[in-house]
Order: structure tokens, then C-alpha cells, then sequence
């Protein structure tokens, strides 16, 4: 009987990239979790803890959050799910990328590229699902009914790192400091580089198509 192919793999991408898009696709798709470092960060956040005030204050200014933080719900994520993951928003700077390889291993890292105009129009009418996170735009991918949630019907919210100072920050943030990360993967892994700015569908086929070579 042929063995289920182990994924451990880790998506990488400017804001709005649709990288959350893509992981939840392939998450569905490969039958294993995709875990955002967004989204551990935001449930967090959500905590009535010291904690919890400490990350919004980076969170909503569109800043990183402290190392210490980050790595320690990523271990805890990843020892979650030995059975293949898709990790996205992890490593984002040179600090977490050198430590985070000791411990884990990629089978692929999906690179999805943006241009930074079109991360703007994107972030600008993202709309998300505070109860099961699924990502909608206004324009682009509208829930059927007008900001609610398809799959769980709750209300849709607008991030409040979404506003034109946060995304400003947060490309600066991508250009100056994530992408020396890219490097790094590109160099020692390869990458599995994707044009993102195609529909979600073809997007979701050209990584599918990548993955089973
Ligand atoms: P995202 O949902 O991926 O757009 O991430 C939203 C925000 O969470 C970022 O702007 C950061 O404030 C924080 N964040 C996400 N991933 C990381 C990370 N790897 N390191 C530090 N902060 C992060």
C-alpha cells in the first residue's frame, strides 16, 4: 500500500499576497492543518491577559511581534501536527528563520508574488470571518450574502491592520525584512515561486500542479 506523502510546508508572501487563501486551499485539499502566525498572534490577542495588550500594540500598528512570542506558538503548533502542516506568516525575519530550520524541515516553501499596487487594492477590501477566519474582498471573492460569512454566518470584520498607514508599514516591514528571508529559503531549498496575482482558482492549480512533480 502506498504511503501518504508527508507536506511540511511553509508559504511565503507579501500582505495580501493570498497566502492564507492558499494555505486554507491546500489545507483542504491535502487533508492537514495550515496554521497563520496571523491568526495564533490574533487568538491571542484576544486574551484578557498583559500579554494579549502587548501584542495588539504591534499587531494594529502593522509591527512585528517580539521573537519570544512568535516561536513559542510555533513549536507548540508544530508539535500539534507531526502528520504535515502548511505553515504561513512564519519565519518573517533572518531571526526566526535561523532558528526556526534547526527544528523543522520544509518539504516545499511556496513563494507568492505581488506586486505591491495590487496588495494594496486587496487589503483594502479584504473583509474577514472572525469565527472560522475565511478570507473574503469585497470585489473579488464577495460572501454570497453582503458581510456575512458563507461557510459559518458570522459577521465580517475588517482587520485594524488593514487601514493605508498599517499596510504602508507592513509592506516596509515585507520589502526590508522578510524578503532577506526569502533569499535565505530560495538558497538553501528552492522555492516554488507563483505568480499571485491570477484568480484564486488558478493560483490554487499552478501550486497543486508544482507540488505533484
Ligand atoms: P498576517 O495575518 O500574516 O497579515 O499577520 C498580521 C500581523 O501579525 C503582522 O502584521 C504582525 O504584526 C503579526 N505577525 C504575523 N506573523 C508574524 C511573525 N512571524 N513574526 C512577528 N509578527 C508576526
Amino acid at each position: 500500500m502506498a504511503t501518504k506523502k508527508q507536506y511540511k510546508i511553509i508559504v511565503l508572501g507579501a500582505q495580501g499576497s493570498g497566502k492564507g487563501t492558499q494555505a486554507d486551499l491546500l489545507s483542504e485539499k491535502l487533508e492537514i492543518p495550515a496554521v497563520s502566525m496571523g491568526d495564533l498572534l490574533r487568538e491571542e490577542k484576544r486574551k484578557k491577559t498583559q500579554k494579549a495588550k502587548e501584542i495588539a500594540s504591534y499587531i494594529d500598528n502593522g509591527l512585528l511581534v517580539p521573537y519570544k512570542i512568535t516561536i513559542d506558538l510555533i513549536k507548540k503548533a508544530i508539535k500539534k501536527n507531526k502528520k504535515g502542516i502548511i505553515i504561513d506568516g512564519f519565519p518573517r525575519n533572518m531571526e526566526q528563520a535561523t532558528v526556526f530550520d534547526k527544528f523543522f524541515k520544509p518539504t516545499h516553501i511556496i513563494f507568492i508574488k505581488i506586486s505591491e499596487k495590487e496588495t494594496i487594492r486587496r487589503l483594502a477590501g479584504r473583509r474577514n470571518c472572525p469565527k472560522c477566519r475565511k478570507i473574503y474582498h469585497v470585489t473579488f471573492n464577495p460572501p454570497k450574502k453582503k458581510d456575512i460569512c458563507d461557510r459559518c454566518r458570522a459577521k465580517l470584520i475588517r482587520r485594524k491592520d488593514d487601514t493605508p498607514e498599517a499596510i504602508k508599514k507592513r509592506l516596509e516591514i515585507f520589502n526590508k525584512i522578510t524578503k532577506p528571508v526569502v533569499k535565505y529559503y530560495k538558497k538553501k531549498y528552492g522555492l516554488i515561486k507563483i505568480g499571485g496575482e491570477n484568480s484564486i482558482k488558478k493560483v490554487h492549480e499552478k501550486i497543486m500542479k508544482k507540488l505533484s512533480k
